[in-house]
């Protein structure tokens, strides 16, 4: 497979090893680099080498996590071989290494790829059987650690990732400055989701950033408590959402001030 990763990724060293790694459709992945390992939160769609970026800026051995099972996370899994996820999102994330979702993935992009671009080489690919991570799981990279926390909502498997070491918290699509996605097929109701992000909450002192997958920048945490005490006026009825169309279909959407929700009557 060829690919021109210079179009494609945008690369920042947030910290001292640890890297912002964002992509030309708006998806962000995240390298984390210890004495011993390194671990890669996300791969995007593996439209572009992504592999072989991570091989340019770690020289250890990488872990990949998945903040949930979702194509534009899980895509670029095939290019790596230590995976993990959490259980719930294993099939969904399988369903994305089926071929024909994964054909019917390629037509929208037909027209951003590179002309070398191998797209059979892309429907064809296969990964590794995942391991799995539950909550409270530690990968332990060499003075420096990162907790999983467990965040069903936005779909059954998703988890945030803490590092204690840099105070980030890794929110994938459960917690974001942009609208947080309740609407779609593979998300669980709003009161599920709330009490996910009470949870995280709780972990609040050992964090002053998010980085989520999609913000260009990072993100205040205010935004958890806005969704904390939004949601929970949603789901008791009072305050309500606008119709908005969107990609995923109509939705409700409710604005607060620094992040917003999408969500449905029945998601609810
Ligand atoms: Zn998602």
């Amino acid at each position: 497979m060829n690919f021109n990763n210079n179009e494609w990724f945008n690369v920042n060293e947030f910290k001292d090893g640890v890297w912002f790694i964002s992509d030309k459709t708006g998806v962000n992945c995240f390298l984390v680099e210890g004495e011993t390992k390194s671990l890669l939160i996300d791969t995007g769609w593996g439209l572009a080498n992504i592999g072989e970026l991570v091989g340019s800026l770690t020289s250890l051995p990488v872990n990949v996590v998945f903040t949930h099972g979702h194509p534009d996370h899980v895509n670029g899994a095939f290019q790596f071989s230590d995976l993990y996820i959490k259980s719930e999102d294993k099939k969904l994330m399988e369903m994305f290494y089926v071929k024909e979702t994964r054909e019917q993935i390629i037509n929208r992009f037909k027209d951003i790829l590179s002309s070398d671009f191998s797209i059979d080489d892309w429907v064809n690919a296969q990964i590794t059987k995942p391991s799995h991570v539950s909550d409270g799981y530690i990968f332990d990279l060499g003075n420096r650690k990162l907790r999983v926390i467990e965040c069903p909502g936005h779909t059954a498997g998703s988890i945030c990732l803490l590092d204690t070491k840099d105070d980030i918290l890794f929110s994938g699509d459960s917690l974001l400055a942009k609208p947080v996605l309740m609407n779609l097929e593979t998300s669980l109701g709003l009161k599920t989701y709330l009490k996910s992000i009470e949870y995280v909450n709780s972990f609040a002192d050992d964090f002053n950033i998010i980085l989520s997958g999609h913000d260009e920048k990072p993100v205040d945490p205010i935004v958890m408590e806005e969704l904390i005490s939004g949601v929970s006026d949603i789901i008791q009825g009072k305050i309500e959402g606008k119709v908005e169309k969107t990609r995923f279909g109509d939705a409700l959407q409710y604005n607060f001030e620094h992040t917003a929700i999408n969500y449905n009557e029945d998601s609810i």
